[in-house]
């Protein structure tokens, strides 16, 4: 007898009672003004998907759930409770199943499946980075805003170390607790800088970082577009990898580690939970351990909440934390703090006109503020690279930088370091 398959579960929308509350938090409903592209308007949507309303191929179903950034900045306003993101996620299942990715979404999957591909096409981004032109070619057309995301991943200061780089060396006391750092694909490649800036910053709080091979994509890109197949291999991948490896996983990308802290319900096995409950944001460990005070760094800074870190894994206060140990460091939340930029994984990629629309929100708060920030700092490099082009075509002169990385440079003036 064959098991009948089971019926896609939107159980989690069911406490909806339509009181509109998270429409003013949902960015591409401000964007468009537009019901349905607002969360109560795509709940709806999903209903009648659910009972067989609306086909999976219509076109207006595919637009309006399409355009959902996957921030999930509904579900914390929401008073009853809705698991919004639950339900888009088995939505967006139902819909790779049924229709496949577009040509584009598959051939950018199909890169961050693999290691072989991956690693060469971003290395010969950092090539092409490390030329300056990116820098020079920057702007506000769709190429010139390539070039801004490029040149925003540079990193801040010459200082910023060799992007991809291993730890050359074992660190810190024997009896430290251990840490393996989830290295990733962007971040390994196009990020060193802020791997080297986590791993100095941990050890300078009393952590041993360790080195774990075999690590592979985290597979967010394709679990947020529904391929849940793809993503599940990535998953098992780096569950093998990482098993045993350390006290703790430490990610410095939320979106990356928003997805390793649910490989537990991704998987359903007893050795992806273990490991999700070892998996925890840079910015957590550090403020576990103060952490730490360094030397001075007056500076205006902007944080800019990634949405994968605030809303996904409930990190709010940690990276305040971190910055918070810069002494002279003047640090700002603006209207527009807890909003999404724009990038959503692939999102920017697949639908830049409205990942800009969603942008340009944000980056009006920078420009009016006042005084205007030196720095903006956030812990994801979709955002770093989305909100740095952003500020590049808007002509504004704001740096934009992880947050260990600010703790590194105050370390360094403090001579932690030796
Ligand atoms: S998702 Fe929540 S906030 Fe939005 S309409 Fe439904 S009950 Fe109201
Ligand atoms: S996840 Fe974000 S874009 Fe999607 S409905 Fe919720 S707030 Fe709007």
């Amino acid at each position: 007898m064959t098991a009948r398959p089971t019926a896609p579960d939107y159980s989690s929308l069911d406490p909806c009672v339509h009181c509109g509350f998270c429409l003013p938090a949902c960015p591409t409903y401000l964007a468009t003004g537009d019901e349905s592209d607002s969360p109560r308007g795509r709940i709806v949507l999903m209903r009648a998907l659910e009972r067989g309303e609306i086909g999976a191929d219509d076109a207006a179903l595919l637009q309006h759930l399409d355009a959902c950034l996957g921030c999930l900045g509904c579900e914390p306003v929401c008073p009853s409770g809705v698991g919004y993101g639950r339900g888009i996620q088995t939505a967006r299942e139902q819909l790779f199943a049924r229709r496949g990715p577009s040509p584009l979404a598959a051939a950018v999957l199909g890169v961050f499946r693999r290691d072989r591909v991956w690693r060469p096409a971003f290395t010969v981004a950092r090539w092409l980075r490390a030329t300056g032109l990116p820098r020079v070619l920057a702007g506000g057309g769709r190429a010139g805003f390539g070039m801004g995301m490029l040149a925003a991943s540079a990193p801040a200061t010459a200082r910023g170390g060799a992007p991809g780089r291993r730890l050359a060396r074992p660190s810190a006391a024997a009896a430290a607790p251990t840490v393996a750092l989830f290295r990733g694909c962007v971040m390994d490649t196009l990020f060193g800088h802020v791997h080297d800036a986590t791993r100095r910053t941990l050890e300078a709080n009393g952590y041993r970082v360790v080195e774990v091979e075999g690590q592979v994509c985290c597979g967010a890109l394709h679990e947020h577009a529904g391929d849940r197949a793809a993503a599940e291999s990535l998953a098992r991948s780096n569950v093998e990898a990482l098993a045993g490896s350390a006290d703790w996983i430490v990610v410095n990308s939320a979106g990356c580690g928003a997805l390793l802290k649910a490989y537990g319900h991704l998987l359903g096995t007893e050795a992806a939970t273990e490991l999700a409950g070892r998996v925890r944001d840079v910015s957590e460990l550090l403020a576990d351990r103060g952490p730490r005070p360094g030397g001075e760094l007056p500076l205006e800074v902007a944080y800019d909440a990634p949405c994968h870190l605030q809303h996904a894994q409930r990190v709010h206060a940690a990276p305040l934390a971190v910055l918070g140990a810069v002494p002279g460091l003047r640090l700002r939340l603006l209207p527009s703090s807890d909003k999404c930029c724009g990038s959503a994984g692939i999102y920017s990629v697949l639908r830049p006109d409205m990942a800009r629309a969603v942008l340009d929100l944000k980056i009006q708060s920078f420009a009016q503020a006042d005084p205007r920030p030196d720095v903006v700092a956030t812990g994801n490099p979709g955002c770093l690279m989305q909100i740095g082009a952003g500020l590049r075509a808007a002509g504004l002169a704001i740096r934009v930088v992880h947050p260990v990385e600010l703790l590194d440079e105050s370390y360094r003036r403090a001579k932690i370091y030796g």
